[in-house]
C-alpha cells in the first residue's frame, strides 16, 4: 500500500462529515472514492458539491474502499465501525468512539486482531492553541475547563458529557501524566432525557486537580482551559485559537515582562507574557494526514482507539454519578 493510493469513503455527511469530504479530495495519499448517507438527499447535495460518487449501499462502500471515516451519530458508530473492520478495513471514528465501553473493547479487539487502524476524531489534541504548550514544560496542579454552546439537536442521541465534556476529558488525559484518583460530579437535564449541563471534578494520582464544565444550552459558544502550575499560569481559547502564557522567572529583565521586579525576602522575579504564533493547518485535515500514514505505517495514529476507550471511560463513570445524584 506505500506506493498507492488509499481508496477512502465517508459514512455520514451531515454537518462535519462534509468537512471530511472536503478534506479528503485534497490529501495525497488518500482517494476518496465515495460517500453513502441514510438521508439521500444530503448525500447527493455533498456529493455534487464536492464532486464525489454517492454509493445507493453503505455495504458497497465499504467492500470498494480499504479505509473509512465514520461521521454519523454517535450512537451508531460502533455497528457501522465493526461492519467495516469485519472486511478488513481501517476506521476513522468520530469522537467519542462508541456509546459504551463494551462497544468500544470490541472495536479495539476486532482491530487489534486484524492489525486494522484505529483512529479516533478528538479534534482538540491538533487544536493549534493546545499544540503551542508543546515547548513548554506543563505540569499543571490546577485545570479548569470550560466547553460551552448553544442548543442543536444533533449530538442529543448521548448526554452532554459523551458528546461536550469527552473532548476535555481527552485534553485532561493528554496534558496530566496520571492516572484518575477520584471524581466528584453533578449536573442537570433541561431540555433532553439526559444531562445537559455537568461539572466534574477529577483528581488525578498525582493530585492535579481539573475542574471541568459543560453545557449544551448556552447562549454562546465557549472553550476555554486554564492551567495553573508553580511557575505558569497559561490561558488557551480553543475557539478563537489564542495562547497565553504567563511565566515567573528569577530574572530582573527580559523585554516580556508585564511589570517591574517585586522583591520577596530579597529575591527578585518577574513575570512575563508570552503570545505564541500558532500553526495554521486545519485540525480535521491535519487528523486524516495523519490517518492516511498511519494506515501505511510511518506515523501512529494521534488519537488511537485506546485512548478514545480511555476518555470514554472517564466519561461514563461521570455521567453515572451524574444521574445517580439526581436520582
Ligand atoms: P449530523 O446529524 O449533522 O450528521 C450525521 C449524518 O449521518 C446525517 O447526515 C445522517 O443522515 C447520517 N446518518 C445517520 N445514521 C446513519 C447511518 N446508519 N448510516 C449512514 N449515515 C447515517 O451529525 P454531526 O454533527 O455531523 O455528527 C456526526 C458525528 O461526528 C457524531 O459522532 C459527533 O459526535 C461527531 N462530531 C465531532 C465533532 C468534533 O469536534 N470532532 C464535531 C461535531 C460532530
Amino acid at each position: 500500500m506505500l506506493n498507492k493510493k488509499i481508496k477512502i469513503g465517508v459514512l455520514g455527511v451531515g454537518h462535519l462529515g462534509q468537512h471530511h469530504v472536503k478534506h479528503l479530495k485534497n490529501i495525497n495519499n488518500l482517494n476518496l472514492i465515495g460517500i453513502f448517507d441514510i438521508n439521500f438527499e444530503q448525500a447527493s447535495k455533498i456529493a455534487s458539491k464536492y464532486n464525489t460518487k454517492v454509493f445507493k449501499s453503505m455495504s458497497t462502500l465499504i467492500e470498494e474502499a480499504d479505509a473509512l471515516s465514520i461521521v454519523t451519530p454517535t450512537d451508531t458508530h460502533s455497528l457501522i465501525a465493526k461492519k467495516c473492520l469485519t472486511l478488513n478495513k481501517h476506521v476513522f471514528i468520530e469522537k467519542p468512539i462508541a456509546d459504551t465501553l463494551n462497544e468500544a473493547d470490541k472495536i479495539i479487539k476486532l482491530a487489534d486482531n486484524k492489525n486494522l487502524i484505529v483512529q479516533i476524531g478528538h479534534i482538540e489534541r491538533v487544536n493549534p492553541a493546545l499544540l503551542a504548550l508543546k515547548p513548554y514544560d506543563v505540569k499543571p496542579k490546577f485545570i479548569e475547563i470550560q466547553r460551552l454552546a448553544p442548543y442543536s439537536i444533533r449530538g442529543t442521541e448521548v448526554p452532554v458529557v459523551l458528546d461536550k465534556m469527552i473532548h476535555d476529558i481527552d485534553i485532561l488525559l493528554s496534558i496530566v501524566n496520571s492516572s484518575v484518583k477520584e471524581i466528584q460530579a453533578n449536573g442537570i437535564s433541561i431540555i433532553t432525557d439526559s444531562i445537559d449541563i455537568a461539572h466534574a471534578r477529577i483528581k488525578f494520582q498525582n493530585n492535579t486537580v481539573a475542574s471541568i464544565t459543560s453545557s449544551r444550552i448556552a447562549k454562546e459558544d465557549i472553550r476555554k482551559v486554564k492551567l495553573f502550575q508553580r511557575d505558569l499560569y497559561c490561558t488557551i481559547d480553543l475557539l478563537l485559537g489564542l495562547t497565553e502564557i504567563y511565566r515567573i522567572k528569577n530574572e530582573t529583565q527580559s523585554k516580556s515582562a508585564i511589570q517591574a521586579p517585586f522583591n520577596y525576602k530579597g529575591n527578585k522575579k518577574i513575570i512575563t507574557y508570552e503570545k505564541p504564533i500558532l500553526n495554521n493547518i486545519d485540525p480535521l485535515k491535519m487528523e486524516l494526514i495523519n490517518f492516511g500514514k498511519s494506515i501505511i505505517g510511518t506515523e501512529d495514529p494521534i488519537v488511537s482507539g485506546k485512548s478514545g476507550r480511555d476518555a470514554l471511560e472517564i466519561a461514563i463513570k461521570i455521567n453515572k454519578l451524574i444521574v445517580e445524584d439526581t436520582l
